[in-house]
């Protein structure tokens, strides 16, 4: 779950689907269409599913 930097909404991956781009990983949010920065945590093992973590502001 994550919460809009802006407007505080909840948001959940199915909602706002993490894209990127040359400046890093993020998230638009669905209701103030704010952009959310996310920073893929570190793997063991490059076969894992990337885990993405919320940058707060
Ligand atoms: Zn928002």
């Amino acid at each position: 779950m994550w919460i809009c930097n802006g407007c505080r909404m909840l948001t959940t991956l199915q909602v706002a689907e993490p894209n990127i781009d040359d400046e890093g990983i993020y998230f638009i949010c669905p209701v103030c269409h704010r952009r959310n920065p996310l920073v893929a945590l570190p793997r063991e093992d490059p076969d894992d599913p990337l885990d993405l973590e919320q940058v707060r502001e």
